[in-house]
């Protein structure tokens, strides 16, 4: 897509702090971290999101996620590590081609802030039949 950032900085028209890059996925740091070492992977071919990719397609990138993580893991050595992954505004998407965030995280940090856990409804299994009956 042209006017794509995501695929700008896949073909290298935009500069990127590039950690990774394969057939089908590049890794590069997100220029505005919610921690030091935040990284984005994307699929070099241009999808706004998951339900757009092929199964194949989605191992690949995550290969790469897998890979990157490792990388991250060995070098920084963070106590936890988010791998995340928006879909669609409402979901907190804001760059529209698909990308994989990995963020170290430290204890105390404070930077997703949890969700509310609440019981399940009368209406889970319902629910789960719904998507029982999709796949
Ligand atoms: P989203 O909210 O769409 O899941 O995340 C988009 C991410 O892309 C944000 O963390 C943002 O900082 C990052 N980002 C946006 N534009 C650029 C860019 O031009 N270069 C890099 N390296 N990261 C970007
Ligand atoms: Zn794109």
């Amino acid at each position: 897509m042209s006017d794509c950032i995501f695929c700008k900085i896949a073909a290298k028209d935009i500069k990127s702090a590039t950690v990774y890059e394969d057939e089908t996925a590049i890794a590069f740091m997100d220029v505005n971290p919610a921690s030091p070492g935040h990284t984005l992977v994307i699929p070099k071919k241009h999808a706004q999101t998951i339900s757009e990719m092929s199964a194949d397609e989605l191992g690949n990138l995550f290969r790469a996620v897998s890979k990157v993580a490792a990388a991250i893991k060995k070098a920084l050595n963070p106590e936890g590590i988010n791998i995340l992954q928006n879909n669609g505004s409402a979901a907190g998407q804001v760059v529209p081609h698909v990308h994989v965030h990995i963020i170290p995280r430290k204890s105390g940090d404070g930077l997703l802030t949890p969700w509310k856990p609440q019981p399940a409804g009368d209406e889970l299994a319902e629910i789960a039949a719904r998507i029982k009956s999709a796949l």
